[in-house]
């Protein structure tokens, strides 16, 4: 209805149009950007975007350099099943215990800070692993800035290290290698160091550009070096927050507490929240009646890169929402009311994600420059022989990217990394978990199964052409 009335044009005339490009849509339905560039198109506009975010969302105003103070890194910890990343986690947690802090029993909210004994303030992501990582990233999320990796000196490397360091390397998050269990009689550090290398992770004393470090999660040998070196990739990165300015931030976790209300763990990222200040997230609101630490002191007011358990919400949000300090009350009721009717709209709404029939839509539109897909097969061979030949589909037009490959079924974590890469998964002799053929259909991310490569490689081109028939 709002684009009928921009173009001067009936509604009905835009429903029709709908119809043709294969949309059913009612009057009051959100259309994408794309879709709103088409039909435009046909009635013979142009369509300029002055801003390509919801109106719901929360213009965040760029900081200026003056206004920027240093802030501290925030580090999430990867690496395969009980090679160590909770107990690391952990150790690191006791070990920097301040004085001030002493006493209060440790509470896993979902994030925790140390400062180190050279007084450096490190904040850690305490749910570990690659799932929980990707999932933020999936939902916009942007909140690590150093990822460790953890792999056993007295294993190998594994698949899930393998998919973690993937993972972190999509989202351009630089690595650290921890080295772990260097206590144990068995370990061997250097076949660790071998085995990286073939995945083209070479580690510094390799020559390479990769920092690692021997630890032990057990004894805590190598572990302030392990957190110097995190500290040695942060400063790199030149991180900084404006302290001085309404609070905003990323949702960590949140749960109901029967005595307490809605708990909700978040991450200060930049600004300052105090008791008392309006809190949106995603669409909760309310005002912030106590702040906690992961010891369960309370807080009156944290800064940039600092988790904290906040009270006061009057839902839970989910993990990877956005949240932001408002000025007033009602405010924060209107956007939160309207971020609650998109999400019921959302549900029928078009689909957001790449599919091979949408690759001819949006190469019409023309500002479709990658493809991103990920390959997973039943044996390395075909799973190389097929990545390579898509590889070489790429036009001046289109750049088939592919983000992830490996062996064995298509998991959970594939289809994170699709959401949160925009990627199709190709599966060539394999078939995905059922836990993954679920996120799948949520988030509605193409699989496409195989068993003739020729078959793939064929589909794709044809899709890349604009060629593919259109499949119900
Ligand atoms: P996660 O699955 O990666 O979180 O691994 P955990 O932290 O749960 O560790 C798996 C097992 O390895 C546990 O039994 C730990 O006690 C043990 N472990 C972890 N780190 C070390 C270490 O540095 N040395 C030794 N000897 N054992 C360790």
């Amino acid at each position: 209805s709002d684009l009928a009335s921009l173009m001067d044009v009936s509604v009905n005339d835009v429903i029709s149009a709908c119809m043709t490009l294969g949309m059913f849509v009612s009057i009051n339905q959100r259309l994408d950007a794309e879709a709103i560039t088409i039909i435009a198109d046909e009635f013979g506009f142009d369509v300029d975007f002055t801003t390509t975010e919801e109106e719901t969302d929360i213009a965040e105003e760029n900081d200026k350099e003056e206004d920027l103070l240093d802030r501290a890194p925030i580090v999430t910890i990867m690496g395969h099943v009980d090679h160590g990343k909770t107990s690391l986690l952990d150790y690191i947690r006791e070990a920097n215990v301040t004085a001030g802090e002493a006493g209060g029993i440790t509470q896993h909210i979902g994030a925790y800070d140390v400062t180190t004994k050279d007084n450096k303030r490190i904040a850690f992501l305490d749910t570990p692993g690659h799932e929980a990582f990707t999932a933020m990233r999936a939902r916009g999320a942007k909140i690590t800035d150093v990822v460790i990796i953890v792999v056993a000196a007295d294993d190998n490397v594994m698949p899930q290290t393998k998919e973690a360091i993937n993972h972190a390397q999509v989202a351009e998050v630089p690595i650290v290698i921890a080295i772990n269990k260097i206590d144990k009689p068995n370990a061997n550090a250097d076949k660790i160091k071998e085995e990286l290398s073939q995945m083209n992770v070479l580690v510094e004393d390799w020559g390479g550009k990769y920092q690692c470090q021997e630890v032990s999660a057990k004894t805590g040998q190598g572990v302030d070096e392990l957190l110097e070196k995190v500290l040695l990739e942060a400063e790199l990165l030149e991180l900084k927050a404006n302290p001085n300015k309404n609070a905003v931030g990323t949702v960590i976790e949140a749960s109901l507490d029967k005595g307490r209300g809605y708990l909700s763990t978040v991450m200060v990222q930049g600004g300052t929240m105090r008791i008392g200040d309006v809190v949106l997230a995603g669409s909760h609101f309310g005002k912030v009646k106590a702040m906690y630490d992961h010891r369960g002191n309370r807080l009156k007011e944290v800064g940039p890169a600092t988790p904290v358990q906040m009270l006061g919400l009057a839902g839970a949000p989910q993990a990877g929402d956005r949240f932001n300090v408002m000025d007033t009350d009602r405010e924060a009721r209107e956007i939160a009311n309207k971020r609650e009717q998109i999400l019921r709209e959302q549900s029928v709404r078009t689909k957001k994600h790449i599919t091979l029939d949408e690759i001819g839509r949006r190469l019409a539109v023309g500002n479709f420059k990658e493809l991103n897909v990920i390959v997973k097969g039943d044996v390395d061979g075909s799973v190389e022989a097929l990545s390579d030949s898509l590889l070489k589909l790429s036009t001046e037009e289109v750049q088939v990217n592919i983000i992830h490959k490996g062996v064995g079924q298509i998991s959970e974590s594939d289809v994170l990394l699709a959401t949160a890469s925009d990627a199709i998964i190709i599966g060539f002799q394999v078939r995905p978990s059922g836990g993954a053929r679920k996120i799948a259909e949520t988030e509605e991310i193409e699989i496409r199964l195989y068993s003739i490569i020729y078959d793939a490689i064929n589909e794709l081109k044809d899709a890349m052409e604009g060629l593919l028939e259109p499949t119900e």
